[in-house]
């Protein structure tokens, strides 16, 4: 259960066709093979893409697979992992190098793959700068592992004492509390230059406003937390900076793959993911745990 299914609950994902099962972050084991799949079989752990693309598709030849007008996702587009049983397109299926508990696999593919996918391919984060997360949730605690473990110096914004403690935990070199003096902390724990990429992980206008007004010079800042709300910012912020603002969107196949390598090599932590599980029948009142913001992730056990 992800942030992605609140949106989509609250309609976030206009023309999604209604009603859906939801569910875009799952794993399992194949229990059964289409005709003519033969590079799979019974048995099999797999993790779920929830992306099916056409092959030819002009995207996915650029490896963007996560992109493009005829993208149909699991759990928004078409019914998804929210059930005992789901069909999948062989393609989407990604086994992984070595068994790993099955609630692991299911927030591998999206809770860290989403911000693996945004600082990595998208912002680019380099070894020696500086990174700020805002919002440190299922995203944005796993912004925090992954930007630590690519070198960055990471400063976490959040609201809540308990998720910055797990911020520290996760790797952040500097935690602050999202307050009145926000900015000025940040520039102060920047040596007033501001950092060198933004990583907005919460649904907040306020906080994409933020994100602008604090990256540094030649900042990236990267919108991975899905927000309807409008933003207002000015041109002159991003030509006297040369500020570049970036989109992500969700992930690829490849991400989870390296995700995967991470994890089995001990490098990723996820008990801060894992703790809450619940009957798949619990579908509701996981989702309001997550719309209070009194979890991180839950995983549905069928
Ligand atoms: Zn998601």
């Amino acid at each position: 259960m992800c942030g992605s299914d609140l949106f989509l609950q609250r309609g976030g994902f206009v023309g999604a066709p209604m009603p859906i099962v939801p569910g875009h972050e799952a794993a399992g084991t194949i229990d059964e093979l289409g005709a003519g799949v033969t590079d799979l079989k019974v048995g099999d752990q797999a993790a779920l893409y929830y992306i099916e693309a056409p092959s030819d598709s002009r995207f996915a030849r650029l490896g963007r697979a996560n992109i493009g007008p005829d993208v149909r996702r699991m759990g928004v587009d078409v019914d998804g992992a929210f059930a005992e049983y789901v069909v999948r397109p062989a393609r989407t299926v990604i086994v992984p190098p070595e068994t790993v508990d099955p609630v692991v696999l299911a927030v591998l593919t999206d809770a860290v793959a989403t911000p693996y996918h945004a600082l990595v391919r998208i912002a680019k984060l380099q070894a020696g700068e500086t990174l700020v997360v805002l919002g440190v949730g299922g995203v944005g605690s796993n912004a925090v592992q992954i930007g630590s473990l690519l070198g960055a110096r990471v400063i976490a914004v959040g609201r809540s004492a308990r998720k910055l403690e797990l911020a520290s935990q996760l790797g952040a070199d500097v935690v602050l509390v999202n307050g009145p003096d926000i900015e000025d902390a940040i520039r102060l724990a920047t040596d007033g230059e501001g950092p060198d990429v933004v990583i907005q992980c919460a649904g907040s206008g306020v906080l994409d406003e933020l994100a602008i007004r604090i990256a540094g010079w030649l900042g990236r800042i990267v919108l991975v937390g899905t927000s309807t709300e409008s933003f207002q910012a000015q041109a002159s912020s991003f030509v006297w900076r040369e500020l570049t603002l970036m989109g992500s969107r969700g992930f690829l196949q490849e991400d989870i793959r390296e995700v995967l390598d991470l994890y089995v090599a001990g490098k990723l932590a996820t008990d801060h993911l894992t703790q809450n599980l619940r009957p798949l029948h619990e579908a509701n009142e996981a989702l309001e745990d997550l719309a209070l913001g009194r979890v991180l992730r839950t995983v549905l056990l069928p």
